[in-house]
């Protein structure tokens, strides 16, 4: 194994191949961080009006510090995994306050931005400031596991250690003269493209002499990756959500935002119709649901069941928890705002059918109670979805009142 002439190879590679995306025309420390913390679960294709919105909007990184987090939000709205927003902003926040808004330009520092992690701080740091910082991705590994024949499971820690070493190997082999930020873009390139998952173009690739994968037939057995729970294996947490809808305006409740999905707006959510409705001070609500939405998380699936309910004359301000903010919008407003993947979900469907808005069950001398949400304290991220309609038939006015 020759580190240079590996780290040559990938690099003449990424010449040939290179594509020609918004944040390569920059050497903007701060857009580069964007553009990375947006590629984490995103196609190229859609970051590009993404970050470029952005980039008008929170041109630096006082901008984005001085934002309010609902703006930071929104502007990320349809990209998911809101978490990330989140994160940028923080950062933002401490690097304004911390470093006078100038990001820091060596990789161990730029780690002790918030949420800032290795593969964020060696992306930075050789793409806009030349370092000779490594970084390992999920393509990242599965062309160094394949090329050094690494057989530790890939998320382990004697897998993560035996990756950084390679990657830091053939950063400090790297020819003088070839950028740093070429070699990483090159690895990453070369996992999206010719070392695929699945069926590797081998023939064609300019690290097949250099590859232990290609030479032993190994491809299909590297890297070698934990069996993920089947999601039929996943535990099921069910949810209630409150539909509040009148002269076209919407409830929507802000979750706090240290929480799980925190700062995103959501339809009230509960335990059950009963808690949510008390909780809210709703007093005429269906004890049948009007619509369901399905989404799998990493660890669990989520049920959600939509109840409606009729807006009582005076809603309960900040009557969970969880919450620190409710608004009435409309749904053109609601997509404007940084909405929960399930309640965009939602709102979608009943778009596409709209069902009615009002309740044909009422409650009694309800008891507005302040309680807590399990939700807010379960740590899960999105991998799918599905939102259906309870069919007409399904729907029956409750009894008890
Ligand atoms: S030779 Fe094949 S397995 Fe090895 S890095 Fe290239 S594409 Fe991947």
């Amino acid at each position: 194994m020759d580190p240079a002439a590996i780290a040559s190879a990938v690099v003449a590679h990424y010449a040939t191949v290179r594509r020609d995306l918004p944040w390569r025309r920059t050497r903007d420390p701060y857009a580069i961080w964007v553009s990375e913390i947006m590629l984490q679960q995103t196609r190229v294709q859609t970051v590009i009006p993404y970050w470029e919105r952005w980039m008008q909007k929170f041109p630096t990184v006082t901008a984005l510090a001085r934002a309010p987090l609902d703006d930071v939000l929104a502007a990320w709205a349809g990209l998911g995994y809101y978490s990330r927003a989140r994160n940028l902003h923080t950062g933002a926040q401490t690097v304004a306050t911390r470093w006078s808004g100038v990001l820091p330009s060596g990789a161990s520092e730029l780690r002790a931005v918030p949420g800032i992690g290795p593969y964020t701080a060696g992306a930075i740091a050789s793409i806009a400031f030349g370092e000779r910082a490594p970084l390992v991705d999920g393509n990242v590994a599965r062309v160094l596991a394949r090329i050094y024949g690494i057989t530790d499971e890939i998320k382990s820690t004697p897998g993560q250690r035996a990756l950084w070493l390679r990657a830091g190997e053939l950063m400090t082999a790297l020819p003088a003269g070839d950028r740093p930020g070429d070699l990483n873009q090159g690895l990453m390139e070369l996992g999206a493209s010719l070392c695929a998952k699945a069926s590797p173009r081998c023939l064609v690739c300019p690290l097949a002499a250099h590859c232990v994968a290609a030479r032993t037939g190994t491809q299909a057995d590297l890297p070698v990756v934990a069996r993920r729970k089947k999601e039929s294996e996943l535990p099921i947490l069910s949810r209630a959500a409150l539909w509040l809808f009148t002269r076209g305006k919407l409830v929507l409740v802000r979750r706090r935002p240290e929480g799980l999905f925190g700062g995103l707006w959501e339809l009230p959510q509960g335990e059950s119709v009963l808690e949510i409705a008390r909780a809210f001070g709703v007093t005429r609500f269906d004890q049948k649901p009007i619509a369901h939405h399905d989404q799998t998380l990493t660890h669990r699936r989520l049920r959600i069941s939509v109840f409606c309910g009729e807006m009582p004359a005076r809603l309960v301000e900040a009557p969970d928890p969880s919450y620190d903010a409710i608004i009435r919008v409309s749904l053109l407003e609601a997509r404007k705002l940084g909405v929960a993947a399930a309640t965009i979900a939602i709102l979608t469907k009943y778009e596409d059918t709209p069902w009615s808005s009002t309740p044909k069950h009422s409650v009694s001398s309800p008891k507005v109670t302040r309680r807590s949400s399990k939700v807010s304290r379960t740590s899960a991220s999105t991998s799918k979805t599905k939102t259906s309609r309870t069919p007409r038939g399904a729907r029956r006015r409750a009894s008890t009142s």
